[in-house]
């Protein structure tokens, strides 16, 4: 019955997501649970942003849906062009759009594996084709074997800067490449842009960049992301985009995020403080790649290593269903008591 609803390429495996820390409390009987397996901004967004998005009111209209006054601000924060800047519900609804818009069946999405897992959801539901492109044994660089992966039927080449779950950067040369190799477009994501020593500027005719104020500006919950697109795709998107894909509220908030571009600074320095202590520490016991997220790689020594680390209070993301890893273990950068935490946890199973 349930198949015969169900659209066939709509068939695929049911997402399983990570335990939540009540889950754990209960079923560890444990008081203190802390969640590294998100990659949230541990401090939060700006208090300006929580004022802005408390202080809203007029729930009962609808918002402006050309949310002009965020784009605008986009616009100064990135220096792209305004007329060329989209916004939707997170990076996940820029991905969501475009596939609505570009894919269909048979074509030939090119990704990077391991990577973010919802680009493999997003081409099985619009019955699209993966093209799967290992990366390479030394930090998981796209090297030069995706150029052999591009076809006369790839409509999308996903890259992803810093790369979920590994956390390195591509190079601009590289994207500049692929965008001259290929007839489709290369998506780039860069949700974590702002932990990077660099972002990639890129502007060519089928380049996207998309990025999300969910991580460094600490509002993954209000769902805003944004991208730039070429110019020829601007209307297209937003005629196949979902009409008031974010909430004023969010966009006030969003706005204020940007207003108050100190608190986004103070914390990402501070997350990568932290990132390059827990690297040092986790050398120690680990190989792990070095990240320019907000997160650090691994593979484990042991087989059920994030059970161990959850039965002590300690939840990261266990990446053995990602495409492309096996024991490989991600945690997120928490505040240091949390990432002591982590590390007491670690050392007591591996140490
Ligand atoms: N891209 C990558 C690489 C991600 O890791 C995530 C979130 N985990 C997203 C996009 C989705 O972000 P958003 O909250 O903006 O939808």
């Amino acid at each position: 019955m349930v198949e015969f609803l169900i659209r066939k390429c709509a068939q695929i495996a049911r997402y399983v997501p990570g335990k939540s820390v009540e889950e754990v409390k209960r079923r560890y009987g444990l008081k203190k649970v802390i969640k590294l397996a998100s990659n949230e901004n541990p401090y939060g967004p700006s208090p300006r942003a929580v004022e802005a998005f408390r202080s809203y009111s007029d729930l009962h209209i609808y918002p402006d849906p050309e949310y002009r006054e965020l784009r605008e601000k986009i616009a100064e924060y990135t220096g792209w062009s305004y007329d060329r800047i989209v916004v939707a519900a997170g990076v996940d609804g820029i991905l969501e759009t475009l596939f609505r818009l570009l894919v269909d069946e048979g074509d030939e999405i090119v990704i990077p594996t391991p990577t973010f897992p919802y680009y493999h959801i997003l081409t099985r539901l619009h019955c699209g084709r993966e093209v799967l492109v290992k990366r390479s044994d030394d930090g998981y660089r796209v090297d030069e074997s995706i150029f052999d992966a591009i076809s006369g039927k790839t409509k999308l080449v996903i890259i992803c800067s810093p790369n979920n779950p590994t956390g390195n950067v591509e190079s601009a040369k590289l994207v500049r490449e692929l965008a001259e190799s290929t007839g489709g477009v290369v998506f780039l994501d860069e949700a974590y842009v702002e932990f990077a020593d660099r972002s990639i500027d890129v502007d060519a005719d089928n380049v996207i960049v998309a990025r999300t104020f969910s991580k460094a500006f600490g509002l993954a919950n209000l769902r805003i992301g944004y991208a730039l697109l070429p110019e020829w795709l601007v209307e297209l998107f937003k005629a196949a985009s979902t009409p008031f894909p974010i909430s004023t509220p969010a966009e006030r908030a969003a706005i204020a995020a940007l207003e108050d571009i100190e608190w986004m600074f103070g914390c990402v320095e501070k997350i990568r403080a932290e990132r390059e202590r827990i690297y040092r520490e986790l050398q120690r016991f680990v190989e792990v790649n070095p990240s320019q997220a907000n997160f650090l790689f691994f593979k484990s020594p042991i087989e059920n290593l994030a059970e161990e680390l959850m039965k002590r209070g300690v939840i990261v993301r266990d990446c053995s269903n990602f495409v492309g890893c096996d024991r490989h273990i991600r945690v997120s950068i928490g505040k240091p008591e949390e990432n002591d935490m982590f590390l007491d946890a670690l050392k007591e199973v591996l140490g």
